[in-house]
């Protein structure tokens, strides 16, 4: 490849405790975390809103934080955020989980939500909590001292800048900051899938007869794979997300199947009125870490556990989330949370969904908090210290045996439907 050589003075803009590099649930969950335990936090933003796939990718779904026997197992800040993405907008949690009588063979505990309205109320609480954010500013490299981060540099409407800090979270859902920081990282694949949120008449006349706003929502697919590949069209090769020619064609299929799937409706009697505007790419580039988080692990405790979690597709099954999923040794100060986590196989879906994702989010602001504090690297604290830290904050660090599903109930791990708006 060509290259020309760049010499370019770029201004520095500002020093923070910590940096965040990317507003998705795990950057929010990171980034207030952060500011709760008193450190100065800078997040940054490639878009002009928060909340990353759960909202500007339209996937509007908390799916279950129970375990599908009545036992809430997901907490801390992903119970906080759950609860924020309803409070100004429509829900559809379970009038067992809102009333406290959830039995042992019942609906799960998850909720649809308004993404538009989630995006609003994620920027009044961001500003609430303290967080300073920019919008429209995308981190495009790293300055590093071997494998040490002394900043970012960032472009936006003022050009480049360098912003430094103590510490780095990658919350960018592409690990963009570890591989621009030289950090090994895996990239995955993906099947033919976008869908946007419109509406037709016969919805619309749905939500008006049952008062639910909520029953307005149809969903327009482009591409219609589902998360184990069903419907992918046969022979088109899986689309990787990492580069910018990859992105581009996944998404100019699917703008093209979408337009092409209703072209034959009659075009008074619905409309689409939301697409996604980053790319529903469930897996790009996530970290090769100090450990991997596998299914495999289902119903083992973890010395190091920062979290229990349970499975959103199969009722019963728990599994403990290990520190070193998020660090890399050697590399002293980055740490990432949400989709970028460590992870294998099936056992990386359980793990990169919305409640995992905040909950890894608010472990990594409050390890990077510990660290800079006592001083240590960001993949060798105390994490008793930190487990102490996160149970004080509502999460529930090991499952109880207890909940482990006797073999001989015959329908552990069923498979559950959270069916469509
Ligand atoms: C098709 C599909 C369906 C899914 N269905 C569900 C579901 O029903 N329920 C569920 O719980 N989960 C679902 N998921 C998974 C879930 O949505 C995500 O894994 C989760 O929301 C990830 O959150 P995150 O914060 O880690 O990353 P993201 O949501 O990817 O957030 C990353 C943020 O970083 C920003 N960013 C990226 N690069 C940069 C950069 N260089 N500089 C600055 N900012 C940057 C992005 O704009 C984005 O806002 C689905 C995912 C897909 C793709």
């Amino acid at each position: 490849m060509k290259t020309i050589a760049l010499n370019q003075d770029i201004p520095v803009c500002g020093h923070y405790d910590v940096i965040v590099a990317g507003g998705g649930v795990a950057g929010v969950a990171a980034s207030v975390s952060v500011a709760r335990l008193g450190k100065s936090v800078l997040l940054i933003e490639k878009g002009i809103a928060l909340g990353g796939l759960a909202t500007i990718g339209l996937v509007n779904l908390f799916v279950p934080m129970c375990n599908g026997r009545g036992t809430q197992i997901i907490k801390g800040m992903a119970e906080e955020l759950f609860q924020l993405s309803i409070k100004y907008g429509f829900d559809t949690v379970p009038e067992c989980w809102k009333n406290g009588t959830q039995s042992s063979d019942g609906p799960r505990y998850l909720t649809r939500f308004s993404a538009p309205i989630f995006m609003l109320t994620l920027s009044e609480y961001i500003k609430n909590e303290g967080v300073s954010i920019m919008y429209d500013s995308l981190v495009s490299r790293t300055v590093m001292e071997d494998k040490h981060c002394c900043g970012v540099v960032v472009e936006n409407k003022n050009g480049s800048g360098f912003y430094s800090a103590e510490m780095f979270i990658d919350t960018t859902g592409d690990a963009d900051l570890m591989r621009l920081s030289g950090m090994p990282t895996v990239t995955g694949e993906n099947y033919h899938t976008m869908y946007g949120f419109g509406a037709d008449l016969e919805s619309c006349r749905r939500a008006a007869e049952s008062g639910d706003i909520g029953k307005m929502y149809k969903f327009f697919n482009g591409g219609n794979a589902d998360l184990y590949g069903h419907n992918h069209p046969d022979g088109m090769p899986l689309w990787k997300g990492a580069d910018a020619e990859s992105v581009t064609n996944y998404v100019l299929e699917n703008h093209i199947d979408m337009l092409n799937n209703i072209k034959g409706d009659n075009r008074c009697e619905r409309d689409i009125f939301c697409i996604p505007t980053i790319p529903q790419l469930r897996t790009t580039c996530h970290l090769d870490g100090d450990a991997t988080f596998s299914a495999d692990n289902a119903y083992k405790h973890f010395d190091d556990s920062i979290a229990a979690i349970c499975d959103f597709d199969r009722r019963d099954y728990l599994y403990e989330v290990p520190y070193g999923v998020l660090v890399k040794t050697g590399f002293d100060n980055i740490i990432t949370a949400g989709r970028t986590a460590s992870a294998e196989g099936y056992g990386w879906d359980v793990l990169r969904v919305i409640p995992p994702a905040i909950i890894t989010g608010q472990a990594a602001g409050c390890a990077a908090v510990q660290a800079i504090k006592d001083n240590d690297p960001i993949y060798g604290i105390d994490v008793k210290k930190l487990q102490n830290t996160l149970e004080s904050q509502d999460v529930l660090i090991h499952f109880d045996d207890s909940l482990i599903p006797d073999a001989s109930v015959t329908d552990a791990g069923a498979h559950f439907d959270t069916g469509e708006m």
